[in-house]
């Protein structure tokens, strides 16, 4: 088991205070082509997002900080208004993150964060057993940010190659092997990409039709 530390926190939509446990240790193996890690001693993922018992809010624990002065905070309330709540309604991890990365992009969080979000949704979706379609969806989710997130420029000249990388690998897992082969593609043009992930990249690459 990941170890947890116990914590309360204090809902910065509804300020309903509860009780809920930090991840503070975990053990990773190898991790997946899509960079889904596999853990040694169960799944923490689910535990680094909080859901507030009272309004159905999700988010890190920096977000239930972060978003205390909101400018949006209004417009989050009507959405967790529409999602119907019922009060301690229990969440699992892929749709913690599905709904956290609903809430960012209400919030205006980066698309590259969102993407990340959309991307941790489908590890857990498959490490939960979720049918298939639910991860494809959040999959489609996360290359659209990734992309909006490129377009925007919010990633770092360091990061372009991971990037680039796991849109490709995103692509050829929904069978979208032409744009797959466009990101797979880009690290041959780009600095600095580390050999290991050149491997991977060829790797995946000779799994396509
Ligand atoms: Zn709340």
């Amino acid at each position: 088991m990941p170890e947890f530390t116990d914590k309360e926190l204090k809902c910065p939509v509804c300020a309903h205070k509860f009780a809920t446990r930090l991840v503070i240790g975990f053990n990773i193996g190898e991790k997946e082509s899509d960079f889904c890690p596999r853990y040694l001693d169960g799944n923490p993922l689910p535990n680094f997002l909080h859901v507030c018992p009272e309004c159905g809010f999700v988010g890190f624990e920096a977000d239930y900080r972060d978003f205390a002065d909101h400018r949006n905070l209004d417009r989050l309330k009507s959405l967790l208004q529409g999602l119907h709540w019922q009060k301690g309604q229990q969440l699992g991890g892929a749709e913690r993150y599905r709904r956290a990365a609903l809430i960012g992009t209400y919030v205006g969080k980066r698309s590259a964060e969102v993407a990340d979000l959309f991307l941790q949704a489908t590890w857990c979706s498959r490490m939960e057993g979720e049918p298939d379609d639910e991860e494809r969806n959040a999959r489609r989710k996360a290359v659209k940010y990734f992309e909006l997130g490129l377009a925007a420029e919010e990633f770092s000249p360091d990061d372009l190659p991971v990037v680039h990388y796991l849109i490709g690998e995103l692509c050829r897992r929904l069978g979208d092997t032409a744009k797959a082969e466009r990101n797979f593609a880009r690290l041959d043009e780009l600095e600095k990409v580390e050999p290991w992930l050149k491997e991977w990249r060829d790797k995946q690459r000779s799994l396509m039709p």
